[in-house]
């Protein structure tokens, strides 16, 4: 089973991947299923606020669903899964209202931005780790993770350690081993919630160049008893489709994940890899 469960469309407002491009791709790529997991939010609202979901999102997810029933009857062969990436806020109450009102069958839950400033894009990133030392900026990104995890409507959170992204230009390669308190109780309280761990090879290729999370991140997943990883490009545009999968597969292997699991109305389902 090989699954890319974290694919923007043209319904997000980064992308402009056209689903039945998206589909061709995955089908060229062999993988069995597939979820579309559009942004919860746009960047910036009409106040300047980055990241608050914004008042036609319920709109944007309808359209796509729409799209996503008439595409699962064209192609049979692939699973077609509605998703969202939805990111962490001091505010949580619209996500909350999003995630309960439209009928998704898996939600990715992120942690993009801390004090107000995007650590996951160039733009601003390095404004972050400017004035902190390593400990300060892993520690407040974990921290935030931790709210997220608390706030729990999701089904996998992706990219679990997207701090290492810009934060190793600053400070060297990310070694989990020094933040390992704070990660094992994040991972217990994901396994208490029944929340998964996706394998992001978004950034294989640049920046960090590293499979998000760390391959020992995912080794203390499998020793604290998660019980669901799912498999994500991140793709913005269809060329992303599955890249790096298999780095990510020899690495899922290597630390012994035997199952990626797919959802259907937020219900699980493994498959042997
Ligand atoms: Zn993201
Ligand atoms: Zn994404």
């Amino acid at each position: 089973m090989l699954i890319d469960y974290h694919i923007h469309n043209h319904f997000s407002p980064d992308s402009d991947s056209p689903t039945e491009a998206i589909i061709e791709k995955a089908l060229e790529a062999e993988l069995n299923a597939i979820c579309i997991t559009n942004h919860s939010e746009t960047f910036v609202n009409s106040e300047g606020m980055p990241g608050t979901v914004q008042p036609d999102a319920l709109e944007r997810f309808r359209k796509t669903r729409q799209e996503i029933d008439v595409f699962r009857r064209k192609y049979p062969d692939l699973m077609i899964g509605f998703g969202a990436e939805v990111q962490y806020e001091d505010n949580m109450c619209p996500a909350t209202e999003l995630v309960e009102k439209a009928p998704f069958d898996f939600i990715l839950g992120s942690v993009h931005n801390l004090d107000g400033i995007n650590i996951s894009g160039h733009t601003h990133a390095d404004q972050f780790f400017e004035g902190r030392t390593e400990t300060q900026a892993y520690h407040r990104y974990f921290e935030e993770m931790l709210k997220l995890i608390e706030w729990g409507r999701i089904s996998a959170v992706a990219h679990f350690d997207i701090i290492k992204k810009y934060g190793h230009e600053h400070y060297g390669p990310f070694k989990p081993e020094k933040y390992k308190t704070i990660l094992i109780a994040i991972l217990k309280k994901m396994r208490d919630k029944g929340i998964g761990m996706e394998l992001n090879t978004g950034s294989m290729h640049k920046r960090c160049k590293e499979l998000f999370p760390h391959p020992t991140i995912l080794k203390w997943c499998l020793e604290t008893g998660i019980g669901h990883f799912t498999l994500g490009s991140d793709a913005h545009h269809t060329h992303e489709i599955a890249r790096h999968f298999d780095e990510a597969l020899a690495i899922a292997k290597d630390v012994g994940i035997k199952t990626f699991s797919t959802y259907q109305n937020r219900q699980p389902t493994q498959h042997q890899i």
